[in-house]
């Protein structure tokens, strides 16, 4: 075996986010660094704090898409409150690059065994009707498409809207939810 032994890097630079000087790193993965050296060795950086920073305040943001629900949280909720017919719920579709949610009626609150809920009035083409109680959907589990608790202020809004489905911007959910967002966008280190 002849594996060349990786190395480490380091280079100041001033961080874009809080200003702070500080010593950026990268190491060498079987020989190969994550990012080309002469992009690595570059005037200004994000230090550790603002990226971990903008990490939490993705995953937030990423919860608040959701509702703030996930999968294990739904299906707490829908074991201490079991939905009921005509029962309004949110689906949440990410696909197309957008936020879309709809406004949706529960039909069969527990179908089969699996006690399935099956809605009215949402597809975007490929998704079933039928949901598990986590929210994900029967014929697409990974899918971008999940079922949802009702939510006042985005049902509000679905209902103003003649009950058509909405897409939200970001920015519009960070607001709903009370996230700051202006940075948000910036994870990864600028490259000049
Ligand atoms: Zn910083």
């Amino acid at each position: 075996m002849n594996r060349r032994s990786d190395q480490t890097i380091t280079w100041d630079k001033k961080c874009t986010g809080c200003g702070c000087r500080f010593t950026d790193s990268m190491t060498s993965l079987m020989g190969s660094f994550p990012c080309p050296v002469r992009l690595f060795k570059v005037p200004t950086g994000l230090c550790p704090e603002c990226q971990k920073e903008n990490k939490d305040r993705w995953e937030k943001l990423r919860l608040a898409c959701h509702l703030n629900w996930n999968f294990e949280t739904v299906r707490e909720h829908f074991l201490e409150h079991p939905p009921v017919k005509g029962q309004e719920m949110i689906v949440y579709d990410s696909s197309w690059n957008a936020n879309t949610y709809a406004l949706v009626t529960v039909e069969v609150p527990e179908h089969t065994r699996q006690k399935r809920i099956v809605i009215a009035s949402y597809s975007n083409g490929y998704n079933g009707q039928s949901f598990y109680r986590t929210g994900q959907n029967c014929y697409a589990p990974k899918g971008q498409v999940r079922l949802l608790p009702y939510h006042q202020e985005i049902g509000a809004r679905i209902k103003s809207n003649d009950g058509h489905e909405i897409s939200l911007q970001l920015r519009e959910i960070a607001e709903i939810f009370g996230l700051k967002c202006e940075s948000t966008p910036n994870i990864t280190h600028k490259i000049p």
